[in-house]
C-alpha cells in the first residue's frame, strides 16, 4: 500500500468511526475543566450505548445538579435536568411509568450521597429499572471544592480549610449494604473498562448502580489521577471470580487506602425488579405511559394571547 492510499484509509476508518458516535454528539459547548474525567466518562457512555445498539429516541438521560450535570445538552437523546439530590427519584418514576425506554440517570457523590441519600437506598430497595452512574470525584466541584461525603478524612478543601473531621464514605461499599442487585466501579482514567462495565450494566433489568471514581485536578487535590493508579486493581485479574457472592463484593470494598477493585463486583441477573413484583401489572401489555388519559392544554395558552 501506498503511503497516499494508507493515509486515506485511515482517514476513511476514523470518519466511519466518528459516524457511529455522531447520533451521541451535539453542537454544545463543553465547559468541563481541562483534564475533567467527565469527558472520558460521557464518552465511555456513548461508547457503550454505541455498541449496544440503542437508538436516542429510546434513552431518557436523567442528570443531577453538579458538574456532570452540565453534560446535560452535551449527548443526543430526550434528557432532564432536574433538583439537587433528586435525580434518582425522577429517573425512578421515569422508567416505571414508561418501561420500554432505558433509563440512565447520573449525580455527583455531592448530591447522590448527601441530599439525596434517602432516593439511592430506596431505588436500591425496590429495584427500580435505571442505570445510575455516580460521579465519584470526592468533592463539590460545581460549587468550588467543598467537601463531600467521600472526601478523605484530614484533606483541607474550601470551607474546611483545617482538613475534614469525618471518616468518608465509601459508596460501593454502602450500596452492598443494601442488598442491591447490580454493583460495578470503574474508573475516569479507563475508558476501555467504562465502556466494558458499562455494557452490562445496559444490560441489567434493575437497578444498576455504577461508581465511577473522577479526578476533578480543578479543586480535588487529594486523590489525582496517580493516586488511583497506586491503588487500582482489577477484579478480571482476581482467580474465579464471577461476581455472585455479594459477602466476597464486600471484602473486596473494604480498603481503599489500599486498594480500589475495579470491575462488576456483584450482580444478580436473576433478582425481579420493581416491575416484575407487581401483580397487578402482571401479563399486562401496556405500559402506565400508554394508559393515561390525553388532555389537550391548549386552552390555558389562550389567556395569554
Ligand atoms: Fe470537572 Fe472538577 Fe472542573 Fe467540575 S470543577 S468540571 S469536576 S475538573
Amino acid at each position: 500500500m501506498t503511503q497516499q492510499n494508507d493515509t486515506k484509509t485511515v482517514l476513511k476508518n476514523l470518519s466511519e468511526k466518528k459516524d457511529t458516535y455522531i447520533k451521541y454528539e451535539t453542537d454544545e459547548v463543553i465547559t468541563w475543566c481541562h483534564g475533567c474525567g467527565n469527558y472520558n466518562i460521557q464518552n465511555a457512555l456513548k461508547r457503550a450505548l454505541t455498541l449496544e445498539d440503542f437508538e436516542t429516541q429510546n434513552i431518557l438521560y436523567c442528570f443531577d445538579i453538579g458538574c456532570n450535570g452540565n453534560g446535560s445538552d452535551k449527548i443526543g437523546g430526550y434528557t432532564f435536568h432536574g433538583l439537587h439530590g433528586r435525580v434518582i427519584s425522577v429517573a425512578s418514576g421515569a422508567s416505571i411509568a414508561n418501561p420500554h425506554i432505558k433509563v440512565i440517570a447520573s449525580g455527583g457523590d455531592g448530591g447522590t450521597m448527601s441530599e439525596g441519600i434517602n432516593h439511592l437506598i430506596h431505588a436500591v430497595r425496590n429495584d427500580y429499572p435505571v442505570l445510575f452512574i455516580l460521579h465519584n470525584n470526592h468533592n463539590y466541584g460545581l460549587t468550588t471544592g467543598q467537601a463531600s461525603a467521600t472526601t478523605p478524612k484530614g484533606f483541607a478543601m474550601n470551607g474546611s480549610p483545617d482538613g475534614v473531621l469525618p471518616d468518608p464514605m465509601n459508596p460501593s461499599e454502602f450500596v452492598l449494604n443494601l442488598n442491591p442487585s447490580f454493583v460495578a466501579r470503574s474508573f475516569s482514567g479507563d475508558i476501555k473498562h467504562m465502556t466494558k462495565v458499562l455494557r452490562r450494566a445496559l444490560n441489567h433489568k434493575g437497578f444498576a448502580f455504577v461508581e465511577m471514581l473522577q479526578v476533578c485536578p480543578t479543586y480535588n487535590k487529594a486523590t489525582p489521577q496517580s493516586w488511583y493508579w497506586d491503588r487500582i486493581k482489577y477484579t478480571s485479574d482476581l482467580k474465579n471470580y464471577k461476581a455472585n457472592d455479594i459477602e466476597k463484593a464486600k471484602k473486596l470494598t473494604k480498603d481503599l487506602e489500599k486498594n480500589i477493585y475495579l470491575g462488576v463486583l456483584y450482580e444478580d441477573p436473576k433478582k425481579e425488579n420493581f416491575i416484575e413484583k407487581l401483580q397487578n401489572r402482571k401479563n399486562l401489555k401496556t405500559a402506565p405511559v400508554d394508559e393515561v388519559k390525553h388532555y389537550s392544554i391548549s386552552k390555558f395558552f389562550k389567556e395569554f394571547e
